[in-house]
């Protein structure tokens, strides 16, 4: 795809972040909707991470908090129900592992090059409260 640089495009224009209509877009999932070229959903952060966040569904209670706070909406959740990460968008800021209030916690900021496999074998104990 090719991208206009910041001063190719005409002042006072309006970039539709769809192609089509957009009244039920809220209910239309992620990767069904219908973006524009414009769209950042088409761009990729993936390459910017130096830690990712990692999911574990075995302590996640489904608050939701992380997909509220995620400043690039790369927290997938479906019918209020967490679901991953999608990590083309996450940039690795980790205020989605910061947020969670599981203990402990369900998302966890790992380097990029550890396999998320072995990053669940390492998953922390849950913490006894202090006295
Ligand atoms: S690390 Fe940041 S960008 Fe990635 S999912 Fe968490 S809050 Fe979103
Ligand atoms: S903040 Fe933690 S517990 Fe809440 S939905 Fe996200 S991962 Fe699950």
């Amino acid at each position: 795809m090719e991208y206009l640089g910041w001063d190719q495009v005409e002042m006072g224009a309006i970039l539709p972040s769809f192609e089509s209509e957009t009244c039920d877009i809220a209910l239309t999932p992620r990767d069904k909707r219908d973006y524009s070229k414009n769209n950042t959903y088409n761009a990729s952060v993936a390459d910017w991470r130096v830690f990712k966040p990692v999911y574990n569904r075995e302590t996640c209670i489904d608050c939701q908090n992380c997909w509220v706070f995620c400043p690039d909406t790369a927290i997938i959740s479906v019918d209020k129900k967490m679901v991953g990460i999608d990590y083309e968008h996450c940039k690795g800021c980790g205020v989605c592992a910061e947020v969670c209030p599981t203990n402990p916690k369900s998302l966890i900021m790992f380097e990029e090059t550890v396999d998320n496999e072995e990053a669940l074998m390492k998953w922390p104990e849950k913490k006894r409260k202090e006295k």
